[in-house]
């Protein structure tokens, strides 16, 4: 089917539902007035922040580049030059907390290696800005839950970087699912990894245990298991895990590939894939009356995805960042929805905890209480 007739098939379908998969969320209030836009302050001047976040920025419409927070004094000029940030609005780790006096940031984006997600978004909370906490939320269920306790007491709002609860190929495979309309779901499959070789920095902190919390899983691992979980509406009730290891010379510290098996509450079955040495980017789901698929799944899109109705999913492509960083802007200001609360980011390393404990224990299946 067309990409207009799918489209146009599915406005009628699901009326205001569409509307939200199909329109971005943030598209409904263009047209109000005297809408405030929040300030936003980027820790960590990575290849994220840079090449993903910060272009984002220049896109959305309920938020905007405010700060930066970075360890590398050159990236102070580069970027007050490139975004027209005022000197006052730029901080380094040391004096990160002063940020407190400052009115013009609303929240805080931490983009650090995960390790450091807790500290940078606890100092932030303690400032009175709000969170977002880039994914994985931290390297233990023990540090999430100190994030969304430091941010509960301090009154601010908390997400995490899961842009793709805001994208709307996502949203459509939440759709399908809350309504159903392939019936009972009895599998799901999702795979996502790339090769990390070629990487110029063979010391590159996503090999480092110590600053990433673990290697395949803690990188794109999270997203086959939201994939596994959004795909199906199910938190599993237990979970079954091997690791792989090709190239044990290079991954030294961290996990290369892992697969793992959910069982859910309604009798699904679920099968993840993560790896640091194949490329994958899929999510799978078998019904009892058909089938839905994404086949670009998690990247940063266009996604793409099909059902056994013969309808392609695609809508147009937005990027993934503004949508997202739009939407935790309305949450704040409209009382809208947060997409991803803290409590997410939590659940899944609490899944991520169990997986290892899984494949430490020999492959023992591991009950969950989520
Ligand atoms: P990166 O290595 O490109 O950038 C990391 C930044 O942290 C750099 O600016 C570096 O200078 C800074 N840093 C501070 N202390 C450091 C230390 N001790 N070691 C290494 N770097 C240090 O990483 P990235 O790809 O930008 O990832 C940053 C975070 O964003 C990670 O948590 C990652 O999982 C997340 N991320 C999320 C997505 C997504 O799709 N949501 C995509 C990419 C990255």
């Amino acid at each position: 089917m067309k990409r207009r007739a799918f489209n146009t098939k599915l406005s009628k379908a699901v009326g205001g539902i569409a509307l939200v998969s199909n329109i971005p969320l943030a598209c409904a209030f263009e047209n109000q007035e005297n809408q405030k836009s929040l300030g936003i302050a980027l820790v960590g001047l990575g290849t994220y922040s840079t090449y993903e976040l910060a272009p984002s920025l220049q896109e959305t419409k309920y938020c905007h580049l405010a700060g930066i927070v970075t360890g590398t004094p050159e990236k102070e000029i580069i970027w007050s030059e490139k975004y027209n940030i005022p000197k006052e609005n730029i901080y380094n780790y040391d004096n990160f907390d002063t940020i407190i006096h400052n009115d013009s940031i609303d929240i805080v984006y931490v983009v650090l290696p995960n390790a450091m997600h807790a500290d940078f978004c606890i100092r932030a909370a303690k400032a009175g800005k709000h969170v977002i906490c880039e994914k994985p939320m931290a390297v233990s269920s023990e540090e999430c839950q100190a994030i969304i306790d430091t941010c509960e007491k301090a009154n601010v709002k908390l997400s995490v970087g899961y842009r793709l609860h805001s994208e709307p190929h996502t949203q459509e495979i939440q759709r399908i699912v809350k309504e159903k309309e392939f019936g009972k779901i009895n599998f799901i499959t999702t795979e996502a990894g790339y090769p990390s070789y070629g990487n110029p920095d063979p010391g590159q902190w996503r090999l480092n245990k110590a600053l990433s919390g673990g290697g395949a899983l803690m990188n794109m691992g999270v997203y086959a298991i939201q994939g596994a979980l959004y795909g199906t509406g199910e938190n599993p009730i237990s979970v079954t895990a091997q690791e792989f290891s090709t190239n044990p010379d290079y991954f030294k510290d961290t996990d290369e590939t892992i697969t793992a098996q959910f069982e859910f509450p309604s009798g699904a079955i679920g099968s993840i894939f993560t790896s640091h040495n194949a490329k994958a980017d899929r999510l799978y789901a078998s019904c009892d009356k058909g089938w839905f698929e994404l086949d670009i799944a998690y990247t940063y899109g266009p996604l793409h995805g099909r059902t056994s109705k013969g309808n392609e999913i695609v809508f147009p492509h937005k990027r993934q960042q503004a949508l997202q960083m739009d939407d935790f802007a309305l949450h704040i200001t409209k009382s809208l929805p947060n997409k991803v609360p803290g409590s997410m980011g939590l659940r899944d390393i609490i899944i991520v905890e169990a997986i290892y404990q899984s494949i430490k224990e020999g492959g023992k299946k591991i009950a969950l209480d989520l």
